[in-house]
């Protein structure tokens, strides 16, 4: 038998997963998770367009409805608040440009009706005009829904991660599961690069590999059908154009393309929606840019005229089916939530409780720990907040908070300080820019990496070149 068997390990440090382990640390449980990448959250979670939405225009019934208003809801009004995650409600408009999406727009309101979204109402051209006076002329109306807010995309994954980390919970970064063995009908073996694991109750949380990993025990319940979705993202200047998440009207096989505010204070355009092949990163395409310049120049030509800072793409793990693919395979003590395509980052929260609920079904034995440990960020990276170098008490208390080292987006070396010391503490450049905001500006670290990468040798005492990886 082997030497320590876990209560419950989860596959994947997506959204999802690092949700679910946060979950499940609430309990007297060993919880484990497998990554086979060096950080939590580099998956579908990092390229995704950081809506918190409200499920107004899920399919009324499906489960995705369910998750997803509940899953906001309390990320809104509970979590985001709690553990200082930026979440901005500026709203959402959904713009219709003709008279066949005009007609549509009373469904809107059904729908979000149906899904028990409030605060949802039809506006009329002038109000659109008076609430985003540079859209191009020629709205035929619009539905606003006054819920939909903006977040930073990067910081649930990590917070959920670090909070169930500070309770005990076992993070195995860089360790790919290659392959799943069922030992004795007792535990499971997780086979991954870096070693076996065991573990009584397996969780699947592999985002777009879901399907893979379901092979390793010959389930097969759902093929994943790779979404790619592209983006621009204008330079700050650009975001006096815009105040409101701008949506199309959506389709059953997306949400359409956007304009949006982002919480760091720039602007973006996107995403499109492109069945592709490959599961691995994914890159623009010249034909995507063309689609969403094109979408934007008519929608709002002004916005084509700014700088653009960066682009960026990601891939939903679309399926056969438009629901989430959560299944329960009680005799075997395994759990799949798959699929979670385009809404994760909104549901992320009630899947982990839908998850959780079902592992008890399963005759998982939950026992609410003692003193399960609250966990704050230390800073948010929120543009409608102030900053670390806009606190002048801050800096009084630490000059660090006033020192510079990414001049573009304003990033103070006590800042990524704090990300390298964190519970699930920043080891590369990439996890360094999700966590500070460093590199990600006009210059995309041309000027500040040389420098970020000195602190993290210094912190790290690791050759310099692997931080790049
Ligand atoms: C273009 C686009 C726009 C979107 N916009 C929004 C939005 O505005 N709002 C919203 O709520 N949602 C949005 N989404 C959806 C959201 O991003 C996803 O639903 C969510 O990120 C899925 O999370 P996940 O944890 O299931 O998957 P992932 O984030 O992909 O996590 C799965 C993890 O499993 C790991 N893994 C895979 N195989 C293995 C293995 N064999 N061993 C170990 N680890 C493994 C991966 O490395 C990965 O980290 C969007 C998605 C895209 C692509």
């Amino acid at each position: 038998m082997p030497k320590q068997i876990f209560d419950t390990l989860v596959i994947g440090g997506g959204v999802v997963g690092c949700a679910i382990i946060r979950e499940l640390s609430k309990y007297n449980l060993s919880v484990a998770l497998v990554e086979k990448e060096s950080d939590v959250g580099e998956g579908t979670s990092k390229g995704n367009s950081a809506i918190m939405h409200t499920g107004f225009d899920a399919k009324p019934g499906s489960l995705e409805a369910r998750l997803v208003g509940s899953g906001s809801v309390e990320f809104r009004t509970q979590v985001a608040p709690a553990m200082n995650l930026p979440c901005e409600k500026i709203g959402a408009l959904v713009i219709a440009y003709d008279d066949d999406q005009k007609n549509e727009l009373d469904q809107v309101i059904a729908r979000a009706a149906s899904n028990g979204v409030d605060e949802v109402k039809r506006v009329t051209p002038d109000e659109i005009y008076a609430l985003e006076p540079h859209l191009a002329p020629g709205v035929k109306g619009a539905v606003s829904v006054a819920n939909e807010s903006i977040v930073d995309p990067f910081a649930p994954p990590i917070a959920y991660a670090s909070q169930a980390c500070l309770n005990g919970a076992r993070l195995m970064l860089n360790s790919t599961v290659t392959g799943l063995r069922e030992l004795d009908g007792e535990c499971h073996e997780v086979i991954t690069t870096s070693g076996s694991y065991y573990a009584r109750y397996l969780i699947n949380a592999a985002g777009l590999w879901g399907d893979s990993v379901d092979g390793f025990l010959a389930i097969e319940n759902f093929h994943i059908k790779p979404r790619r979705g592209e983006f621009i993202i204008f330079d700050t200047a650009a975001s006096r154009l815009v105040s409101h998440i701008m949506l199309q009207v959506p389709t059953p096989k997306t949400k359409g393309i956007l304009i949006s505010p982002t919480i760091f204070g720039n602007v973006i355009l996107g995403p499109t929606a492109d069945d592709i092949e490959d599961r691995g990163s994914p890159g623009i395409t010249r034909d995507g840019m063309d689609k969403i310049r094109k979408l934007g120049a008519k929608v709002m030509p002004e916005l084509l005229q700014e700088d653009i800072t960066s682009t960026y793409a990601g891939t939903r793990p679309a399926t056969e089916f438009s629901d989430y693919q959560i299944t329960f395979n009680g005799d075997r003590r395994y759990v799949t939530a798959g699929g979670i395509r385009s809404t994760g980052l909104s549901s992320a929260l009630a899947i982990a409780r839908y998850v959780v609920e079902g592992l008890a079904d399963m005759g998982l034995s939950l026992k609410e720990a003692d003193n399960f440990k609250d966990y704050r960020r230390l800073n948010s990276l929120s543009e409608y907040a102030p900053r670390p170098y806009q606190q002048v008490e801050r800096i009084k208390a630490n000059p660090k908070y006033g020192q510079m080292v990414c001049f573009c987006e304003m990033v103070s070396e006590q800042e990524i300080l704090d990300a390298m010391q964190e519970p699930i503490g920043a080891a590369s450049l990439k996890s360094i820019r999700k966590r500070t905001r460093a590199m990600m500006g006009r210059c995309q670290g041309f000027n500040c990496a040389p420098k970020v990468n000195g602190m993290l040798f210094d912190h790290n005492g690791v050759d310099i070149k692997s931080l790049v990886a």
